[in-house]
């Protein structure tokens, strides 16, 4: 049964399969009140299937299940209720205005109708003015918002969001990260996929990495950015080195009279001009920080 103690997901050992193929494997996460929780990974990491697994979309072949406490199998309706899901395809049906949308979904829903809490969400997400438009005459941004929308009609306490700006515009990013953040400053625990580390680090408290159907990272953002954040320092010399001088960092290229070099910390620094210091004198020297797209690289691939 559900509990208000309860954390808002707990999964215990989630295994999905298709076939002989496992698109999730093992994963057992606990996810705190109130935070945002960014489940980032590449292309078919499992991402969806996970996030269907838990909203009642599809059926987990091992494992546990719970929501509020509630488990997701055994207390459908009272985890039914609990949950929002804002899917990547935008699913409603062309012909209803975006408040008939709303009014639907929230007698799908099995709530009460409430017109005034219908025309609070339309004011929201900027809709009120469309409240009586058909759907499909609805820009894109706005059929997104409106998906938004239609997931928080029945006040869920735990929203996920499948790849939520996958194919926004700039603006509308911005929009959503700032909806998303007033939810879960209400509240709301917040659970997104995405496969840009750029939306997870602006967004989420914490970060899981999946890959290949395994959660093979947990933690905080910011611990998570430290600790694969590196800097690059780029090095003119005065001659030609055919050899990459002795101590340095893996991942250190030469070309010519140039070398590039990661490193943490002014130790790390330090090691490395005096490393090289042994071989040529250095003309010049400047700073890179990694992208962000090799700090996800390097999550994501390897062993
Ligand atoms: P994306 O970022 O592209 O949305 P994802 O991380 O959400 O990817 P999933 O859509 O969960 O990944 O897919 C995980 C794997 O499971 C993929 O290899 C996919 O091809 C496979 N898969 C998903 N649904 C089915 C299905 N109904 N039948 C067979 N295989 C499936």
């Amino acid at each position: 049964m559900s509990s208000d103690e309860a954390p808002p997901l707990e999964l215990q050992g989630v295994v999905k399969r298709y076939g002989d193929f496992i698109a999730v494997s093992e994963v057992s996460l606990r996810v705190e009140r109130g935070e945002i929780f960014a489940l980032l990974g590449p292309n078919g990491a499992g991402k969806t299937t996970l996030i269907s697994c838990i909203t009642g979309l599809t059926r987990a072949d091992a494992g546990s299940i719970r929501v509020f406490g509630a488990d997701v199998l055994n207390d459908f309706r009272q985890t039914r209720r609990d949950v929002g899901l804002v899917p990547q395809e935008v699913n409603f049906d062309p012909f209803f205005t975006p408040r008939e949308s709303l009014m639907i979904q929230m007698g799908l829903m099995g709530t009460e109708p409430d017109r005034a809490h219908v025309d609070a969400l339309l004011r929201t997400f900027a809709l009120y003015d469309h409240r009586d438009a058909y759907t499909r005459a609805l820009s894109g941004g706005m059929k997104r918002r409106l998906l938004v929308a239609k997931a928080l009609v029945h006040r869920p306490r735990l929203l996920f969001l499948d790849e939520p700006t996958a194919g926004v515009d700039v603006e509308l990013r911005q929009d959503l990260w700032a909806e998303v953040v007033r939810l879960r400053d209400e509240g709301t625990t917040v659970i997104l996929t995405t496969h840009y580390l750029e939306e997870a680090e602006e967004l989420s408290d914490r970060i899981g990495v999946l890959r290949s159907g395994e959660l093979i990272v947990v933690e905080d953002r910011e611990a998570l950015m430290d600790r694969h954040r590196a800097h690059r320092v780029v090095l003119q010399l005065d001659r030609a080195l055919t050899a990459l001088p002795d101590g340095l960092y893996p991942g250190a290229e030469i070309a010519n009279r140039t070398l590039t070099v990661p490193f943490q910390g002014t130790d790390g620094l330090q090691t490395i001009l005096s490393a090289v210091k042994q071989q040529a004198e250095i003309v010049d020297l400047r700073f890179e920080e990694t992208r962000l797209e090799d700090v996800f690289m390097s999550l994501v691939s390897g062993p």
